[in-house]
């Protein structure tokens, strides 16, 4: 699933190529994605004449600000949120039909790779291109919110903070652990405690910080604390700059995959050797997910021992 850095590599790629272009029309073979308004044909009359404003992230949401038309211009601003989930990535380029399929124009571009076929919404732009959804498993949701209540809407107020803006402080950081009990990797990975974090940056992190996943939170020593602080940042900024990790579905909006993937160090990688001590890498589940992690260089503290 797209975490933080492959959402954010998304958001970039977006800025670059589709900043104040015009939504003219938009297409879908599965309109269940669009989960507001209800109507796809309401969506689509909604979108269409609208310009986009602004790209920014929160979270792992996508959110697009929206301007209308002069003509429209005393409706209230609009916001159209996108959520990748697992398997979504969006793509900017330009497909035609082709056998009743969407072919990119340029066939020999990366939009070919067999990860960027699965396009089941295309919005179209008034400079010709166009923002194609890839979503394999068709989990992605799309969303148009008046701009107003999705700042005020519930989903939004209780997301934790951003864990790479600078106000984000090691004082901040040790604030949200409090009074907080269970896993260190399950605790990084709600989205009320901190924004962005899932499984492959969680393990990474974690590995980083020579923490145990299932090391209990509260437990956790000043020092330990300060590392994992430190390693969240690392790897979210280094996930970041190379463009996110493309291991599975994820591709950026160009089509090409992220480069991450030189620096995975523990996620997936069970059996192989710490690139840090030699020891085997182990998978165990933490709260129904894949954790990995090098059991010498992050061991559980004997006198803590299973009792978490
Ligand atoms: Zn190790």
């Amino acid at each position: 699933m797209p975490e933080l850095p492959e959402v954010q590599t998304t958001v970039n790629g977006l800025n670059k190529k589709v900043l104040n272009c015009t939504f003219v029309d938009v297409w879908s073979d599965w309109e269940k994605i669009i989960k507001k308004p209800v109507s796809f044909e309401q969506f689509k009359k909604e979108i269409k004449n609208q310009k986009i404003k602004k790209i920014w992230r929160r979270a792992k949401n996508i959110i697009v600000d929206l301007q209308a038309a002069p003509a429209l211009s005393a409706v209230e601003g609009y916001s159209l949120l996108i959520h990748q989930k697992m398997t979504g990535h969006l793509l900017v380029g330009k497909w035609k039909v082709e056998s009743k399929k969407w072919i990119p124009e340029d066939k020999k571009s990366p939009l070919n790779d067999p990860y960027n076929r699965f396009l089941h919404v295309i919005f179209f732009l008034d400079n010709g291109q166009m923002i194609a959804l890839s979503d394999a498993r068709k989990f992605a949701k799309i969303e148009l919110w008046k701009t107003e209540e999705l700042l005020n809407s519930k989903e939004f107020k209780n997301l934790g903070p951003e864990p790479l803006e600078k106000s984000f402080t090691f004082n901040k950081f040790k604030k949200v652990f409090e009074n907080k009990k269970g896993r260190v990797k399950q605790a990084i990975m709600d989205p009320a405690v901190i924004a962005g974090i899932g499984n492959i940056y969680a393990s990474e992190a974690l590995w980083a910080a020579k923490i145990h996943p299932e090391k209990n939170v509260a437990k956790l020593s000043e020092k330990e604390l300060k590392s994992l602080y430190q390693a969240i940042q690392k790897v979210l900024t280094l996930g970041v700059k190379l463009g996110g990790e493309s291991f599975s579905d994820y591709r950026k909006p160009d089509g090409t995959k992220g480069d991450f993937d030189s620096e995975r160090r523990v996620y997936k990688r069970e059996g192989q050797k710490c690139a840090r001590c030699g020891e085997k890498i182990k998978r165990i589940k933490v709260a129904q997910r894949s954790a990995f992690f090098c059991p010498h260089c992050q061991s559980l503290d004997v006198a803590q021992g299973k009792k978490i």
